[in-house]
């Protein structure tokens, strides 16, 4: 089985005090439920299962510490609009569900937010969708058609009005809306995992090797040290899911990364003539994502890779090269900037079916899954995990309607190695015609 192996550079991570020890599985352990993965999803449906259930014993287990795996290494933007591939969609009703579930997560996270006082830049910013070139700004206006066709608000901003925000005059133009919400994600998944319900135990560092069904006893899972029993097992462990032998051939393991500066000192913020805190996302999907935090760091984020071992997929060198392309990306738009060093570069793998589709639901008898969530799992990890666990404990409500129609099984992806071989291609040639927007 191949464990998740994520680098140890992430910046959001590595920036936040030293978490107190994380408490590893070491005894055997009887649980009604027991959730394997505890990023945006697992955390969600862990609160959801001790919330239905209080009486219930709740195990939420996670090979890496919280906040190590893509939950807490993403670029920080909780969206609430559809994926772009999700707006393709000609059905305006699938859009208005992903639209409701999505703004449904966010207001689940605003109220954690808040109700814990989680230290985490939380903050109701939007999001820019920027345009350096033709290229992107062709995908703007069709962005901006299906926004008219979807009814959502939003803004062009061009010229100084779109400099006096980003501090660059390097994007032609961009779309603001302002529906997303900015945030640390290190921060806030370790704010959500210190703030479970009480009846959740979490355990880290603990890769689960095993799992199986025994006749009467329910479900096992087994780590190098312990082994739990349960009545009903919850896989939030999005790619990792096809590694306990589900959705085997259908997801497609896609790492991209990120590199994240220091504070700009003083004398910086003098000559930086944009605003803080705000993000931009490329119009062309192959394009660069860059954020200034409320913090001020600024954070570049592009290229992507095959990862069929995830983490181990990616040698340091291949990283460093990646850093050195980031810094490009940087002095591009930040030329006075040529001497701030980023102090981290990282990456992180999630999952990409060659239909767009997420899966949502159950897998075998009381064995359940959220996985493939396309690259926006932050609110979709967040709604999927929280559904999924009303679905496991018989509870309907017209968000798990929603959830269902829009979810489905991700296409069968070829035999290797012709998958990776389509995978690697289409990447390569997305990179080659979105070159400008880098
Ligand atoms: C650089 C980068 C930028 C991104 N930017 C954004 C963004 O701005 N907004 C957005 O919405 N999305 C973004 N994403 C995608 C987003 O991070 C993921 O979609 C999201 O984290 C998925 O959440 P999840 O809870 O489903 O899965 P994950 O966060 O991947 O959690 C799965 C967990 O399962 C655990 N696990 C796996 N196997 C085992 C095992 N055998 N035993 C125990 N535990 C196991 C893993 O350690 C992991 O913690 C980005 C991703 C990256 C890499």
């Amino acid at each position: 089985m191949n464990l998740p192996c994520d680098d140890a550079s992430s910046g959001w991570y590595r920036i936040l005090p030293e978490p107190s020890p994380p408490l590893e599985l070491t005894q055997d352990i009887k649980a009604d439920f027991a959730v394997v993965g505890a990023g945006f999803a697992g955390l969600s449906a862990a609160r959801q299962l001790a919330l239905n259930h209080p009486e219930a014993v709740v195990i939420l287990i996670d090979a890496q510490s919280v906040g190590e795996g893509a939950s807490g290494r993403n670029s920080g933007f909780a969206i609430d609009l559809p994926h772009k591939f999700a707006l393709e969609n000609p059905d305006k009703q699938f859009k208005q569900r992903l639209l409701r579930l999505n703004r449904s997560a966010i207001e689940q996270l605003d109220l954690l937010v808040k109700q814990f006082k989680i230290d985490c830049y939380w903050s109701a910013a939007g999001k820019y969708q920027g345009a350096v070139g033709e290229r992107g700004q062709v995908f703007l206006s069709h962005f901006a058609n299906l926004m008219d066709q979807l009814g959502e608000p939003y803004e062009w901003v061009k010229g100084e009005q779109l400099d006096s925000v980003l501090g660059t005059s390097y994007y032609r133009e961009a779309i603001y809306t302002p529906g997303g919400y900015l945030m640390q994600p290190a921060a806030l998944v370790r704010g959500l995992a210190r703030h479970l319900p009480e009846n959740v135990r979490l355990f880290e560092n603990s890769p689960v090797l095993e799992w199986g069904q025994e006749p009467t006893k329910g479900c096992f899972l087994r780590t190098a040290k312990a082994k739990v029993l349960t009545d009903k097992l919850i896989f939030t462990t999005s790619i990792y899911t096809r590694e306990f032998g589900f959705l085997k051939n259908r997801l497609l393991p896609i790492a991209t990364f990120a590199s994240l500066t220091r504070p700009l000192n003083e004398a910086e913020q003098a000559t930086f003539t944009g605003q803080y805190n705000w993000g931009l996302t490329p119009a062309d999907h192959a394009g660069t994502t860059l954020r200034m935090t409320a913090d001020k760091r600024i954070i570049v984020r592009n290229t992507y890779r095959y990862a069929p071992r995830y983490g181990k997929s990616i040698s340091q060198s291949e990283r460093d090269k990646i850093a050195r392309s980031h810094a490009q990306s940087f002095l591009r738009r930040y030329p006075q900037f040529g001497h701030v060093p980023f102090e981290y570069t990282w990456g992180g793998t999630y999952a990409i079916s060659r239909n767009f589709t997420n899966f949502f639901g159950q897998l075998a008898p009381n064995v359940y899954a959220s996985a493939c969530d396309n690259g926006v799992g932050v609110t979709w990890g967040t709604i999927s995990g929280r559904l999924l666990a009303d679905l496991a404990c018989g509870k309907n409500s017209d968000l798990l309607a929603d959830i269902q129609a829009v979810t489905g099984m991700p296409s069968l992806n070829p035999p290797e190695p012709l998958s990776a071989w389509g995978a690697r291609s289409r990447i390569f040639l997305a990179a080659r015609q979105s070159q400008g927007e880098l």
